[in-house]
Parts: structure tokens; C-alpha cells; sequence
């Protein structure tokens, strides 16, 4: 018979109720892998004794599986949750310490080496992630109980959103769930509940209960949870959701399904407790300039500080003079933004920034490129002509630095089809006629670029 009471550095079940052994005391072991708490057992018993055996009615234990008795050790890895003493090992090699988060300067500077740009929204997010891990290490909750630093990122699509907290999360080394706010709907309706959230910030940590409690939620497209404008129906993935998530927003200990998206009777259940988790909402919002440019033109037309009616219609960084007031115009619930004190806008990206999106981070895609032909031994050249090229392109397209990747791709391709059939080229130069069609790329061979040296 297999060992039931080996230690695999997991989390046993009960059979019956599908808690985990953490949470419902010394499990009482049974032959082929069938576990259970002393809860249970009770019930059981007393079920018993209640006038014959009423195993398959017992009515407090939701999560038993009346038809198919599957040993709880056969939960895939995936749904189970990590022991805390295996991730106290685990912990050491990764620890987030005081000392090694590094200082608000030091974090914007290397945010630099990847995002272009943003240096507004680089610094308050620099400053809010450091005040907001200083408050969890120190666990600093004297008098003086320091605000969580949720964020309300607003920005246009492609303008480095996602990629700056994916930066963020690399340089802090904790785990990160990205989600997105459409999937969401209230509880009991088709689509995953607000808990959802959390179980892919579990999976996200390796199921290590702890390191969840320490991770980054980023919920993307946030403005499509605004409340719906006069709807007679239940509105079950607006309103419903922001109230939902209110609590997790918050800080509460929140029953969360391990390796799923909903609870269901199959899948365990763990306890996460989400004050220490950070959270950041982005969005595009879609028409939030038309409700700034009105609060700002009303603002200007009155009074001694009156301006010219006009004067915000052709601003292209409006969104950057957001308030919490035009959020609520939007569709946001007071208690929603309450919960999201910091706010602020990334700048849309215009053509210069995009071209040093193309020249200048480390992992730069041109950059990639050129070390892919390096390794075939051929030198792959832009000239300045060719990154406006390609800019302009992207702009056009209104997807941001998004549509980059696209453009390069689709002229690459012929480069990386051609290139490697013949060894003497040792030299290619891609221009901005190659990119708008216009003409060839410039092409070096290896024989004439070795007389040059
Ligand atoms: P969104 O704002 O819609 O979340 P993303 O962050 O997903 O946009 O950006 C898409 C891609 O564009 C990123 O993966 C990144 O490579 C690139 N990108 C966007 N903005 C920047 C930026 N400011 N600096 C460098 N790369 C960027």
C-alpha cells in the first residue's frame, strides 16, 4: 500500500470537505489514501448514530463527491497548496528583505533600462512600490497604519501599462498575476468570479500561500467594469464586479479555489489574506478625454481665470490632468476608486518615443535581431531613416508600441529567409525606403567589407 503519511512537501486534504490540513488540524489517515479531519469523522459518527448510515447525506459537506470516491491524493499538483515548511526553504533562496528592496531612485533607474518614457508614471510607481513593501517587511502597523498603495493606472493601449508592472515585478522578484477585468462577473454567473484573480496569483507563486500574500495583481482593462449607463438588467459584470472586488481591494481573508477559476465541489479550497497584496487596475478608458476636456473648459470659463473656451480640445496629454471626479463621471463606484489612492496617466507615444522604444531598451526587438544574424555572422544595420519608418507605420495603426512588433515581423521575415542562403553577405542595411517598399535593403558582402578593414 502506498504511503499515506509521506511528507511530498504539499498540503493533504480531508476527503469529505477538501480543506487542507493547515487549516483543519492533524488529518486522521486511512488505507488508500483517504484522509480525514476530525470534523468530518465526527459528522460521520454522529450520522451514524442518528438512525443508520446516512453517508451520502450528510449536508455540511458541500465539497463531497457523492459519485466517485477519488482519493484525495489524486488532486493534480496544480490544486494543491504548498506546506508552510517547504516554502520557508524555498522563501531563503528569494527572500524580499528591507535591504534588498531597492531605494525609489534606484528602482526608477532601472525601469529606465527597459520602458521608454513615463517618467511620471515611473517615479510614482518607483515610490509607491517601495513605501508599499517597506509597509509589509516592517510590518509597520503602530499607531500610524500606513494607507495601502493600490494604483489606478490610465493610459492609451500599447503605451507600456502591462510591460512597466511586468518590469516591476522582475526587479522585485515577487510573483505577479495579470488578469483582466472582462472575464470578471458577480458570483453564480457564467464567466470567473473576483477570486480568480487570486488563484492565478497562487499559481503564479508556485501554490507558496505566503509568497501569494506578498505578489502583485495587475487587472487590466478595468474601464470595461464601469457601471452601464441606463440598463434595466442586472448589471453582472459592471457594477456587480467592482463591488466584488472591493474586499479583496481592501485587505480580507478570502476563501480561494486552488488551481481553478471558480469553487466548485472538485477543486480545494485555501485561505489567502490580501492586505499585503499590491494591486494595480489599468485601463484605456475610452472617452475620458471628452469628460476631462468638458470639466476643464467649464472650469476655465468662469471666473477671473477664465481662458479660452478651446483651449484643452487640442491638448494631446489631457489625460494626464485626470481626477478621481471625471473616474466617477466614467462609471467607477466612489468606493471602487476609494480603494485605488493612487492615480495617475501614461503619456500616449509619439513617433520619437517610439523610435527610441526601437533603439534603446536592453531587450530592444531591433536588438534581438541583430544578435540572431550576428550568430549567422552578418552585421544587420538601421539607418536612422528606417526607425521613422518603421514609427510611422506604428503610429498609424493607434495600437502604440504594440503595433511594432507587427511591422518588424512582417519585413524580418524576408531578411531572415534570405540572409542565411548566402554565406558572403556580411553586411545588411535596412533603410526607410526597404520599410515603406520602395526599395532593397543594402547589402555588404563579406569579401568587400574585409578589404575596407
Ligand atoms: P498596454 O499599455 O496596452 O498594457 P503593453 O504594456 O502591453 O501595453 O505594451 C505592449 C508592448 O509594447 C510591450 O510588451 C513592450 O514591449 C512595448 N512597450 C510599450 N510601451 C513601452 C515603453 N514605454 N517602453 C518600451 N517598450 C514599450
Amino acid at each position: 500500500m502506498e504511503d499515506n503519511n509521506k511528507d511530498d512537501g504539499y498540503e493533504k486534504y480531508c476527503y469529505l470537505c477538501r480543506r487542507p490540513e493547515s487549516q483543519v488540524g492533524k488529518l486522521i489517515y486511512m488505507p488508500n489514501s483517504i484522509n480525514i479531519c476530525q470534523d468530518c469523522m465526527q459528522k460521520t459518527f454522529d450520522s451514524f448514530s442518528g438512525g443508520g448510515m446516512q453517508f451520502m447525506d450528510l449536508s455540511n459537506m458541500p465539497n463531497l463527491n457523492r459519485n466517485q470516491f477519488t482519493p484525495v491524493d489524486d488532486i493534480p499538483k496544480k490544486q494543491k497548496v504548498r506546506k508552510k515548511k517547504e516554502a520557508e526553504k524555498k522563501k531563503e533562496e528569494s527572500e524580499l528583505t528591507l535591504s534588498s528592496i531597492p531605494a525609489p531612485h534606484e528602482m526608477k533607474a532601472q525601469l529606465d533600462e527597459y520602458v521608454v518614457g513615463q517618467d511620471h508614471a515611473k517615479k510614482i510607481i518607483s515610490v509607491a512600490v517601495y513605501n508599499h513593501y517597506k509597509r509589509v517587511l516592517t510590518d509597520s502597523m503602530d499607531d500610524i497604519e500606513i494607507e495601502k498603495s493600490n494604483m489606478l493606472m490610465v493610459g492609451p493601449t500599447g503605451s507600456g501599462k502591462t510591460y512597466l508592472v511586468k518590469t516591476i515585478a522582475r526587479i522585485l522578484n515577487v510573483p505577479l498575476a495579470i488578469t483582466d477585468a472582462t472575464t470578471l462577473t458577480e458570483a453564480g454567473y457564467i464567466g470567473d468570479d473576483v477570486e480568480s484573480v487570486l488563484s492565478k496569483l497562487l499559481a503564479a507563486a508556485d501554490n507558496d500561500v505566503e509568497k501569494a500574500e506578498r505578489g502583485i495583481v495587475f487587472i487590466d482593462e478595468i474601464d470595461k467594469i464601469a457601471k452601464k449607463k441606463s440598463t434595466n438588467s442586472r448589471d453582472v459584470s459592471g457594477e456587480a464586479v467592482q463591488q466584488g472586488l472591493l474586499k479583496i481591494l481592501e485587505g480580507a481573508d478570502v476563501e480561494v479555489p486552488v488551481g481553478a477559476g471558480s469553487k466548485n465541489a472538485m477543486v480545494p479550497l485555501t485561505t489567502i489574506n490580501t492586505r499585503n497584496i499590491l494591486f494595480i487596475c489599468g485601463g484605456a478608458f475610452p472617452d475620458l478625454e471628452d469628460i476631462i476636456k468638458a470639466r476643464l473648459n467649464k472650469q476655465s470659463a468662469i471666473g477671473f481665470r477664465a481662458d479660452l473656451k478651446d483651449k484643452y480640445d487640442k491638448d494631446p496629454n489631457v489625460l494626464q490632468k485626470v481626477t478621481m471626479e471625471d473616474l466617477r463621471e466614467f462609471g467607477m463606484i466612489p468606493e471602487f476608486l476609494g480603494r485605488l489612492p493612487i492615480l495617475y496617466a501614461l503619456q500616449s507615444l509619439d513617433e520619437d518615443m517610439l523610435v527610441k522604444i526601437l533603439k534603446e531598451p536592453k531587450n530592444a526587438i531591433l536588438k534581438q535581431y541583430r544578435k540572431l544574424l550576428s550568430l549567422d555572422g552578418v552585421d544587420l544595420r538601421f539607418d536612422d531613416t528606417a526607425y521613422h519608418a518603421i514609427a510611422k507605420r506604428a503610429l498609424e495603426k493607434k495600437t502604440g508600441a504594440r503595433a511594432l512588433r507587427a511591422i518588424i515581423e512582417e519585413f524580418m521575415l524576408d531578411i531572415m529567409y534570405q540572409i542565411p542562403r548566402d554565406d558572403n553577405i556580411g553586411r545588411v542595411t535596412i533603410t526607410g525606403d526597404y520599410i515603406d517598399g520602395k526599395g532593397l535593403p543594402l547589402i555588404e558582402m563579406r569579401g568587400v567589407l574585409a578589404l575596407e578593414q
